[in-house]
């Protein structure tokens, strides 16, 4: 490609990348001291430098390019539409091809219940639309004090105001002023970190039933909806013991409130179903989308709507005042569309969940007896390792949060992996078609990388 051909050599890149790019998530300065990695080209799972180095994405991007990079199909879809009608607003009672195929095949792969779709462009858009949306919904049915929304600790649902003030992430809240009124937050179920000396599936039950304590606390009357990730993704791949999600509905069904599941990781195969309400079999009244939708390959986001909550918006709720510029944008939506059907053609969840998911859970359970491995936990093609001094006791090191985390991601890197570190737990969540012999890969690097952290904080004194 002529563009590869003229790339000016790295330093310059990073030189004006600090210069002029503010980055999302990071510290500037940090960062600027040591140069971003210029990221040129993709091919399936793979990654390629400026300089050269080859690197097995281990995250599909940020959780999202599900069906691998380099896939002809879609850029040829998105070129095509974007010669017939590149743009054109769905605001003035219009419409178009691209945004009525996919809303019909986004509905016929949602669960029976669920019909419709209100597009964003991120899923912290949507997350948005789902504040607003719940709360119009009980207004149109003459409950407008059925505002609050209940969340967790340590969720993420997106960056912008509403969003995170739906995550329970309290570094984020703390820079400016976060969340907004009438959102609160409860326990998370993470029982590896939280857990105690209690029984997995006790502790499940334990952390599901605070959600109706809080219902108590405020008034069934207040609340409008409970929010959660089937899998908590950014939080560091909490993956909930069984007996949670039953309770959690079980909870929904008896109060008056509407369970949003936020699948913006687990939706589209990640779990080896098409959603993760599918997963954990819940019913879900609203649904947020974004990722896997498109595999990443243009920005499209979304919330599925059911059918009580669309016929009760449509028949009760007059206008909804709101909307984006790029709600359904054609090229983005014929980008989606062709993802999911090079998803349906080529059985990817269907290859997730009886092959890839199976062979990486047998791997990746086998570095749990390395003795920097805490726990080594997967469900579908998302995974996380609990770095450790002390296997037993299952305790936390010495140095602050992440110091060890950071130091082995950074082994990852330089080792061909992308393998992310939330805190100093490191996690995976590959595009859905790697191989059995990828997985070898990613997870043979993961172990070298471990026996190079163990050496490195060792030999730094962090080990304990
Ligand atoms: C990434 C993510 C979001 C936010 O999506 P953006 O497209 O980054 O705005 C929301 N919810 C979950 C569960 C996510 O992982």
């Amino acid at each position: 490609m002529t563009f590869m051909a003229n790339l000016p050599p790295t330093q310059e890149l990073q030189q004006k990348d600090a210069a002029h790019h503010l980055h999302p998530f990071t510290d500037t300065q940090e960062l600027n001291e040591k140069g971003a990695r210029i990221i040129t080209r993709a091919e399936g799972v793979y990654l390629y430098d400026s300089e050269g180095n080859r690197m097995l994405d281990g995250m599909a991007g940020l959780w999202c390019v599900n069906v691998g990079y380099g896939r002809k199909e879609i850029q040829e879809a998105a070129m095509r539409q974007m010669e017939q009608l590149p743009y054109y607003n769905t605001f003035f009672m219009t419409s178009h091809p691209p945004v009525v195929a996919l809303s019909e095949k986004l509905a016929s792969l949602a669960p029976p219940h669920i019909n419709h779709v209100f597009y964003g462009n991120s899923g912290s858009e949507s997350n948005d639309t789902v504040v607003r949306m719940v709360r119009h919904y009980w207004a149109s049915m003459g409950k407008p004090d059925k505002k609050v929304i209940i969340a967790r600790k340590n969720a993420y649902h997106g960056s912008t105001v509403a969003a995170a003030s739906l995550g329970g992430m309290k570094g984020m809240h703390a820079q400016g002023g976060l969340p907004i009124p009438d959102i609160t937050h409860i326990d998370q179920p993470y029982w590896y970190g939280e857990g105690g000396d209690m029984d997995p599936a006790d502790f499940g039950l334990m952390r599901a039933r605070a959600l109706e304590e809080e219902i108590d606390r405020i008034g069934e009357d207040k609340v409008a909806a409970f929010i959660a990730e089937p899998i908590q993704g950014a939080g560091g791949v909490v993956i909930p013991p069984d007996s949670y999600w039953p309770e959690i509905q079980r909870i929904c069904d008896e109060r008056d409130i509407l369970l949003i599941a936020d699948e913006v990781i687990c939706g589209f195969g990640r779990t080896g179903n098409w959603f993760g309400s599918d997963t954990y079999q819940i019913k879900p009244d609203l649904m947020t989308i974004a990722k896997g939708l498109s595999s990443g390959y243009l920005p499209i986001a979304g919330v599925l709507v059911s059918d009580r909550v669309a016929e009760g918006f449509i028949a009760h709720g007059g206008e909804f005042a709101h909307g984006y510029t790029y709600s359904g944008h054609p090229v983005a939506c014929a980008a989606a569309l062709t993802n999911l059907e090079i998803m349906e053609r080529e059985h990817i969840v269907e290859g997730v969940r009886d092959r890839a998911a199976p062979y990486l859970a047998e791997k990746w359970a086998a570095l749990g007896d390395h003795p920097l491995i805490g726990e080594a936990r997967s469900k579908g093609l998302v995974a996380a390792l609990e770095l450790t001094p002390d296997k037993a006791a299952r305790a936390p090191f010495a140095a602050s949060k992440g110091t060890v985390g950071l130091i082995c991601r950074e082994h990852c890197f330089n080792n061909g992996l992308v393998m992310r570190h939330v805190g100093d737990t490191m996690i995976i969540a590959p595009p859905l078609v790697i191989s059995n012999s990828e997985i070898d890969e990613l997870v043979n690097k993961a172990a070298k990388c471990l026996d190079l952290t163990l050496a490195d904080i060792k030999a730094r004194d962090l080990y304990k």
